[in-house]
């Protein structure tokens, strides 16, 4: 049974690999991105590993690279073009160097133990194959299926970083260079940016750019293209003395550097796993800040003899590995899909699968989004998907690959009933979202009251989701008007409450009624009244009566504010409507809680013509007395705003301790600058006018 799965897994898996090997080797337009391809050439591996009867020679396994065009000469390279084996991560470079110590344990050259090892960039462009004779380029030809590739020598001589002759005295006779040819990506973007004047299809990414740039049949277009090429490996056919001479990779860098070709300065000589685990953190945090694509790292055997005894595979080289950056999409299988309830009632359908490593960290949850999406997805049990988790942003789902869904699999329903209350949910067509409408939902108060004690509402420390749970099945709390009731004796009924924190807690709801007006509301939670609406309501608004007043009869006063429209005022208004809402205004003001602006308990509404009021500042370095968010907090506080750079706009630099490069600028620009304390002293000054 297991096996008859795996073999039409097998056959789609191929399906899928061919036709991805096909858009992107022959059309230079990759359909689907190249870690998502990679995860599932890795399963496909795995598949065939477990079951060899499986493998067939078709398998794209057994296959480098792509078809090769009509258009150019085929070139039967003398020495093979090899891919190179992928790691992911740190174990299975270690892995490697475990299976080369053994592979090497009795032919050994052991005065290769030190400088162990050469890493260099991975440059995500197109092998090429280049051909020197007495010093003088006669061919070069793309690397094909490895053993043939195009003869590409008419385009590859308008690549400036390519010498058309080297600049050594007495080359060998033959030279055989191997490196990268690349887009940067300046020039991608000038090169797509011109296309889309022409109305032409863009190009994916540089690596695309750059190989079609290769085939163009006319050079004069790949002037235009502005290629680039590192070199980064060398062989010297029938050359014993050249050989002997550069016996390692590292002095064959240096070598093709002195033939005139550029190398890449990144790489490095590696001693040990520490070394290497530092050189890849260094790259995967600076890689953006190069200007062409890098996809990994290469770890290179630098002992060329070892690398002899070494080999190759049918289809990479023993002697070397590339460890790839993290991935930002990747392909897993779905266990099951969870119906979260938010704060607002909304139900986001979140889909559980089999962990990944996703952009350097591990995943087994990814958001849906909302029903439309859930909708669209269409997931059904065991779908194979693409999850994406790029820099910050939350794991999502992008997508189902139908083509690998089992047969008679079922869809995944969305519930009818609240999974949290049990009743029954609607739907909401303005919003696309199914709501769950009770406003007892123990998840909807449980959402409410977290956002409004996190970190950009009401800040109160020491008051977790966990408590909030505590207090809820307590029955202490209700609602967030209930938590300004809690005392010393409630909390203590509480498990693990200890004396401590009850005073912390309680001195941090107390506080609370100190915060600003503008998180205030934004803690309340109301739907689109996000962090920044909230502020410029807040900046017109000096007190919730106002605002309700507004929202229910003078919509027109509303509108005046920046990025404020229908969506927003529908939703105050529909929260101001509510009897439960105005309750809960009513009784937070019972209990000392007034929605207003207070700085220091003194009540403080718009300041005007103060020197703060209007003012726009930059923060650098750190501050000694307060942390950046507090003084933000002040600032706003006065009417001042803060950006986060330099720009002749700004009026005040405020510099704390190791101030940066915003220094610099400022002092350029003449903007003022001022010392935290001179700050401190701005802000003291005016509270007093
Ligand atoms: P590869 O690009 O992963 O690695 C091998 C290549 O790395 C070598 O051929 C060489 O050109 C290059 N390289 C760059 N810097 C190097 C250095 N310093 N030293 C040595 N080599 C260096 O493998 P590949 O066989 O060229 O292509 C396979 C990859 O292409 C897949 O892993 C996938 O990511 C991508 N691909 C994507 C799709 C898609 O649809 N998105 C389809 C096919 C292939």
């Amino acid at each position: 049974m297991n096996l008859e799965i795996n073999k039409s897994r097998i056959i789609e898996l191929k399906k899928i690999i061919d036709n991805a090997n096909y858009a992107y080797y022959t059309l230079d337009m990759p359909e689907i991105e190249d870690s998502v391809y990679d995860s599932l050439y890795k399963e496909l591996i795995k598949i065939e590993e477990k079951y060899p009867s499986l493998k067939t020679i078709d398998s794209p396994t057994n296959r480098l690279g792509g078809k090769i065009s009509d258009g150019f000469e085929k070139l039967i390279h003398t020495i093979p073009l090899y891919s190179l084996d992928n790691a992911f991560n740190s174990k299975e470079v270690n892995n490697w160097l475990i299976k080369i110590e053994k592979l090497l344990s009795q032919d050994r050259d052991s005065s290769a133990t030190k400088n162990l090892l050469v890493a260099e960039l991975k440059i995500d462009g197109n092998a090429l194959a280049l051909k020197y004779q007495n010093g003088v380029l006669v061919s070069a030809a793309t690397r094909g299926d490895g053993q043939e590739g195009e003869d590409i020598t008419i385009n590859a001589k308008r690549i400036r970083s390519i010498p058309l002759r080297l600049r050594i005295n007495d080359p060998p006779e033959i030279l055989e260079i191997r490196g990268e040819a690349f887009i940067s990506n300046n020039s991608f973007q000038e090169i797509n940016a011109y296309r889309e004047s022409k109305g032409e299809q863009l190009f994916a990414n540089p690596r695309n750019a750059c190989a079609g740039s290769l085939r163009q049949l006319d050079p004069k277009v790949v002037s235009k293209r502005n290629l680039d090429f590192y070199a980064y490996q060398v062989h010297f056919p029938n050359n014993p003395i050249f050989k002997k001479k550069y016996n390692n990779q590292w002095a064959r860098l240096e070598f093709l550097k002195d033939c005139g070709f550029k190398i890449n300065l990144h790489s490095k000589l590696i001693n040990n796993i520490a070394e290497l685990e530092k050189y890849y953190e260094f790259w995967k945090k600076e890689r953006n800040k190069i200007n062409f694509d890098t996809d990994g790292i290469v770890i290179k055997i630098n002992d060329i003899k070892n690398q002899e005894i070494l080999g190759h595979t049918q289809k990479a080289p023993r002697w070397a590995i590339a460890l790839k950056f993290p991935a930002e999409e990747i392909t897993t299988k779905i266990q099951s899909l969870s119906f979260q309830v938010g704060r607002s009632g909304a139900i986001t359908p979140v889909a559980n699968f089999e962990e990944v490593q996703l952009a350097g960290t591990k995943v087994s949850r990814a958001t849906l989004h909302n029903i439309e999406r859930f909708e669209y997805l269409d997931i059904h049990y065991s779908d194979t998907i693409i999850v994406r988790k790029a820099g910050e942003i939350i794991p999502e789902v992008v997508k189902v690959i139908k083509e690998l869904r089992i047969n008679n699999s079922v869809k995944i329903k969305f519930p009818e009933l609240c999974p949290s209350c049990g009743c029954k949910l609607e739907k909401i067509p303005a919003e696309a979202t199914i709501k769950c409408i009770n406003r007892n939902c123990e998840a909807i108060l449980k959402g409410l009251l977290k956002h409004w004690v996190s970190k950009s509402a009401m800040n109160i420390d020491g008051l977790g989701a966990k408590i909030i749970e505590q207090l809820l099945a307590a029955n202490l709390i209700r609602n967030i008007s209930d938590l300004y009731t809690l005392n010393y004796e409630k909390l203590i009924k509480l498990e693990r409450m200890g004396e401590k924190s009850i005073l912390n807690l309680l001195q941090g709801i107390e506080n609370s009624k100190n915060q600003l007006w503008k998180k205030k509301l934004y803690g309340l939670g109301i739907n689109h009244i996000g962090q920044v609406t909230a502020k410029n309501i807040c900046n017109k608004f000096n007190c919730i009566e106002d605002l309700k007043e507004a929202s229910l009869n003078n919509p027109n006063k509303l509108m005046e504010i920046n990025g404020i429209g229908d969506e927003i005022i529908e939703s105050l208004k529909t929260w101001f409507k509510s009897q439960e809402n105005i309750k809960l205004i009513r009784m937070l003001h019972e209990r000392g809680f007034f929605f207003q602006n207070e700085i220091d308990g003194n009540s403080i509404t718009h300041i005007e013509n103060n020197e703060i009021n209007k003012k726009v500042f930059v923060l650098t370095g750190t501050m000694k007395s307060f942390s950046r968010e507090q003084l933000i907090t002040k600032i706003e506080g006065y009417g001042g705003q803060v950006k986060n750079s330099i720009s002749k706009n700004i009026d005040y630099l405020i510099v704390g301790d190791k101030a940066g490069n915003k220094l610099e600028k400022a002092k350029k620009l003449g903007t003022n600058i001022l010392k935290e304390e001179e700050l401190l002293n701005l802000l003291s000054k005016n509270q007093e006018t």
